[in-house]
């Protein structure tokens, strides 16, 4: 509700309270009854001109700032109807929303925690890889001799031979 609404309200209340029905004149001075500007008067009489869907009436103006009492009732009450429901139906929704997006939060967790362990399982792969790799280098260099067997000039590195590119391993007779 708007706080002119709310003064609505108030006002139809006092109203009551002084034995509404009883009342001859249902008029209602926006204005002076709830003690409202006339802009916020005529705000009010256009948003109950909206609600009322008649097209009879003619569209409120500042000239005439005056509504029926029992009309102005009836739709203060819509408008606490339409209030009510919508904060029961945000009630209802928010709670699964704060659901959902739990779940979708904890489901990112649980597939970040699943990449970084198959990462850490190709990282430690990778490393033994390595470690396997370097043995290897390491025995081959024990078994190579100084100088190249095939061209006989070359110097032999892990990579082969420096003059040839003939590699160990290619050739197993000479090993
Ligand atoms: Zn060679």
């Amino acid at each position: 509700m708007t706080p002119i609404e709310m003064k609505l309200s108030k006002c139809l209340l006092n109203l009551a309270s002084n034995e509404f029905s009883s009342h001859c004149c249902n008029d209602l001075d926006l204005v002076n009854d709830i003690g409202i500007t006339p802009d916020e008067a005529l705000e009010l009489k256009k948003a109950m001109y909206v609600w009322q869907q008649d097209p009879e009436i003619t569209e409120p103006s500042l000239d005439n700032l005056y509504t029926i009492d029992w009309l102005a009732m009836m739709y203060i009450s819509h408008k606490i109807d339409v209030d009510c429901a919508e904060r029961i139906r945000l009630l209802e929704i928010l709670p699964g929303t704060h659901k959902s997006l739990f779940d979708r939060v904890q489901e990112i967790i649980h597939i970040s925690i699943d990449r970084l362990r198959i990462l850490k399982t190709l990282e430690a792969e990778r490393d033994e890889a390595m470690k396997r790799e370097a043995k290897l280098r390491e025995k081959i260099m024990k078994l190579m001799p100084d100088f190249c067997p095939v061209c006989e000039g070359g110097r032999m590195t892990s990579d082969g031979c420096s003059q040839c590119n003939w590699l160990m391993g290619e050739n197993d007779e000479l090993l």
